[in-house]
């Protein structure tokens, strides 16, 4: 006998998570499966809406007065402007006081770890201290066993693209030592529990060998490590003791920042209601009329079917799992669904490194409902897809990711419980 629903989301990243709250705040009875960890562990925990135009290299202040200019294909121009405020607001219903931006329709311009400047739609309360509209002067903190965050190498790069204020970096030594191959976790589990050192605990060593070398400046950032679970608690702790605000840097993977707000959307998707199978994926299903009848799960190498009225395939890009490619064909995972791509395998990508390839817009075509089409033909009227399975936008150029996986898994979500 099949698992019952009236709305089963299929992917537990941003999209899928979006989708399931949506679609629980409806009332319908909501089913999330997910595989593995999402996308949101390597990404930088900002969410973009859209930092630049398509063919403008200028950062973007209204991410929303450019949606206008976006091709027919873009995903934002199937569910339009207002479902990309919505979106926005059931993140903001959902993460709560860990995020800001919510105050303002414009971007934030946010330091990177590679001391570029970045427009992002919300970003997490502990890199709010760091923003580039803000005129204090700036010291960035490195530490010299962490990789990834050169500090004055950031820095000097900031004061090159001319922000308002003075930045120096400087590199600290870690109050404890930990093998080379040790991921940023570790370190953030040591501040976490304060744990001893010869000198006092690592807090407040580490805030020591800061005051060291903190001159006039009147905020500090560090990569973003400080701290996972007590993350506030190590950030207040350093403020209090350097007399200065403390703020992180995103950086790249595993991302703390990422994580963090992969459990805030977990334990919100809980709130509403939603019930979470994780662990196993979703490896085929079966279809009558042009509708899904069930999707079945591989638990072990057995099959275990779970059945709903509305489907939603949030499971992903390439990186997450949702499209999957060979030499000659690029598809979709779980139904087969067609994937528009160059039959040349050679045009996949550019030759230049930083170029336009197009492997990077390689997703599911949609409907204006979400429903994925094999040219205008619907493929099956109870599923709809959201996030980063769609196709036809290059989040990484743009700076939209999250926009659009919260935009979409609004609409596919909300749709989808309406339905039933
Ligand atoms: C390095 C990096 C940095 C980024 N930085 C930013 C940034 O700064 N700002 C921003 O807005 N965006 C950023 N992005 C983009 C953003 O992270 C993604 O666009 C977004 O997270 C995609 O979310 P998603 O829910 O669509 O897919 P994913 O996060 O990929 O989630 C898909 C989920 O589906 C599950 N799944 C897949 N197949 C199955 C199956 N068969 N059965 C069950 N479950 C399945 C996967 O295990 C996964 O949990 C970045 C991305 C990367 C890679």
């Amino acid at each position: 006998m099949a698992i019952e629903d009236d709305v089963l989301v299929i992917g537990g990243g941003i999209a899928g998570l979006s989708s399931a709250i949506a679609a629980a705040e409806t009332g319908a009875r909501t089913r999330l499966i997910t595989h593995k960890q999402s996308t949101l562990g390597n990404a930088s925990g900002l969410v973009d809406v859209l930092g630049y135009a398509p063919d403008d290299d200028t950062p973007r202040a209204d991410p929303y007065d450019a949606i206008a200019q976006l091709p027919a294909e873009h995903p934002y121009s199937k569910v339009g402007a207002d479902a990309v405020r919505e979106g926005l607001a059931l993140f903001d219903d959902a993460v709560g006081d860990r995020y800001r931006g919510s105050h303002s329709a414009a971007n934030a311009l946010v330091p990177t770890h590679a001391g570029s400047v970045k427009p992002t739609a919300r970003y997490p309360r502990s890199t709010a201290p760091g923003l580039v509209s803000d005129d204090r002067d700036m010291l960035l903190v490195g530490i010299d066993s962490v990789t990834g965050f050169d500090a004055p190498m950031a820095a000097d790069h900031l004061s090159a693209v001319g922000v308002p204020f003075d930045v120096r970096g400087e590199t600290v030594r870690f109050p404890k030592s930990f093998p080379q191959d040790a991921d940023v976790t570790r370190y953030a589990r040591a501040l976490d529990r304060d744990e001893s050192v010869d000198d006092g605990t690592v807090r407040e060593v580490l805030a020591d060998r800061v005051e060291a070398v903190l001159e006039d400046e009147r905020r500090v950032g560090f990569p973003a490590m400080l701290g996972d679970s007590r993350h506030e608690a190590v950030r207040t702790e350093l403020q209090d003791r350097l007399g200065v605000d403390v703020f992180e840097v995103p950086t790249g993977p595993p991302s703390l920042p990422g994580l963090r707000l992969e459990d805030a959307l977990y334990d919100a998707a809980e709130d509403a209601g939603v019930r979470i199978t994780s662990g196993n994926p979703i490896v085929d299903f079966d279809a009558d009329g042009g509708r899904v009848q069930q999707v079945l799960m591989d638990r072990l190498g057995s099959e275990v079917a779970y059945e709903a009225q509305q489907y939603v395939l949030a499971t992903g890009g390439p990186v997450g799992g949702g499209i999957e490619s060979d030499r000659d064909v690029v598809e979709e995972s779980i139904f087969g669904l067609p994937v528009e791509h160059p039959e040349d395998r050679y045009e996949w990508f550019d030759d230049d490194v930083w170029g336009d390839h197009a492997y990077t817009e390689f997703g599911v075509s949609v409907d204006d409902d979400l429903r994925p089409v094999a040219g205008e033909e619907v493929q099956f009227e109870n599923l709809r897809a959201a996030g980063n399975v769609i196709g036809g936008y290059d989040f990484a150029t743009e700076k939209s990711g999250c926009g659009v996986s919260l935009a979409t898994g609004y609409v596919a979500g909300s749709e989808a419980g309406e339905l039933t």
